[in-house]
């Protein structure tokens, strides 16, 4: 079974080495063809090169006019509308824009409650604190499975009409060893990408020994939750957990099979992304506030910057300098960090529309840092990308160019979800 997708005004690739093979494409800029290769390999691999046309390693590129065939959940094919070979279903896109559908590298959406009172008091002037996390685990730890689980899938589905067909889920909210457990069984049953997040923050029954709770993370909780997971994380910041707490977390969850992932410098300059980058973790998440030995630290690592832009509007911080770390060669990825106290959004255009708009990143450098810097911050080359061979995750949007996104910012433009090939949201 087939299907050809044509009249695609603008096929968004991020495969620059095959941009322009027609003659229509290379919208990445100059050079297109991506010499350092794609295999997310240490420095510039990653970067981006669209827009700037000088920085390392841009992914993005676009056809016009373009065709992509879907065959067995795959793409098959991609080139111009006119070279397309026949296929047995067929979809006219009518000028429409076509990227992959995008792959969100950050989320917590194991949890019972809401803070909505908590946002509307925050935007109110009365300052965040670490209160409404407490107030979250408690819910999460009075919460039944079913409860649990049908608030995590009622949030994956949210995400994917939205276009999120890739997405990371954290437990964080439940902080004993059966709550945690549970949540990355659940999480386990809507992603692959499932992290282990013992080390949120030290639950309240542990406040006069955090050093006790370090111990149950690299132990009895670790060993209930590994075969769950394929990532461990710790949010290393002044509060929560030190670099020698943070590296002794992630060393444990490296022995028990999973990868490392840092929540780090989110609140102020630390030891996270260092301590990241030591680790060979795929990503370090947030990079609120870095010094000049971060950024470098990152730009020569096979580190992914991953910044969340929503997690800065929700809580009036300053955001990320996007910039700063593209201009350096860091490769970035945007992810919607959706939780329910510092950023209860599902929605990736919202956080391309702030990357753009706030963080002075081009339209072509934040889409690809939400589909292929995701992918990146995942170690997945399968997704991100559409070229052939790639999985057949993709969107189409009611719009003529990915631009739109942040163009028009707020307005739900994506009109059709095709996950695994298969059409499961919106229609053509
Ligand atoms: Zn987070």
């Amino acid at each position: 079974m087939s299907t050809l997708i044509t009249n695609i005004g603008e096929l968004v690739t991020n495969a620059p080495d095959e941009a322009g093979a027609d003659g229509s494409g290379g919208a990445g800029g100059p050079g297109g063809a991506e010499g350092s290769g794609e295999a997310g390999g240490p420095g510039g691999a990653g970067g981006i090169r669209g827009a700037g046309g000088s920085a390392a390693g841009s992914g993005f590129a676009a056809l016009s006019d373009a065709a992509l065939v879907i065959e067995d959940g795959r793409i098959a094919w991609t080139g111009s509308a006119s070279l397309a070979p026949a296929a047995d279903d067929l979809v006219d896109a009518a000028g429409r824009a076509v990227l992959p559908g995008f792959v969100d590298s950050h989320a917590h959406l194991v949890f019972a409650g809401e803070r909505g009172a908590e946002f509307a008091a925050r935007m109110a002037g009365v300052p965040y604190t670490a209160g409404g996390i407490r107030s979250t685990v408690a819910a999460t730890r009075a919460a039944s499975d079913a409860e649990l689980g049908g608030n995590l899938r009622r949030l994956a589905a949210e995400m994917l009409a939205q276009g999120i067909t890739t997405f990371e889920c954290k437990s964080g909210y439940g902080l004993t060893v059966s709550d945690e457990a549970r949540s990355l069984a659940l999480a386990a049953q809507v992603t692959p990408e499932v992290t282990y997040l013992g080390a949120h923050v030290v639950p309240p029954e542990f406040a006069a020994d955090p050093a006790g709770y370090v111990d149950l993370v690299t132990g009895p909780m670790l060993d209930a939750c590994a075969p769950h997971a394929r990532w461990v994380d710790v949010f290393c910041e002044r509060g929560a957990f030190d670099a020698d707490q943070a590296r002794a977390i992630l060393a444990a969850g490296r022995l028990a099979g999973l990868q490392p992932r840092v929540h780090a410098n989110q609140l102020g300059e630390g030891p996270g992304v260092q301590v990241a980058v030591e680790a060979g973790a795929a990503s370090a998440d947030h990079c609120s506030y870095l010094s000049g030995s971060d950024v470098e630290a990152l730009a020569s690592s096979g580190t992914v910057a991953t910044l969340l832009p929503g997690v800065e509007f929700c809580t009036r911080q300053p955001y990320p300098d996007a910039r700063r770390l593209l201009d350096a060669g860091v490769t970035v990825a945007i992810a919607t960090d959706c939780n329910p106290g510092s950023c209860f959004t599902s929605s990736m255009p919202f956080c391309i529309a702030l990357a753009v708009r706030d963080m002075r990143m081009t339209t072509q450098e934040a889409v690809w840092a939400a589909t292929a810097g995701g992918a990146r911050a995942l170690r997945r080359d399968d997704v991100g990308r559409l070229r052939v061979g790639s999985r057949a995750d993709l969107i189409m949007l009611s719009a003529p160019s990915h631009a739109y996104l942040a163009y028009r910012p707020g307005v739900p433009l994506v009109a059709a979800v095709w996950r695994d090939g298969r059409l499961l949201a919106g229609g053509a």
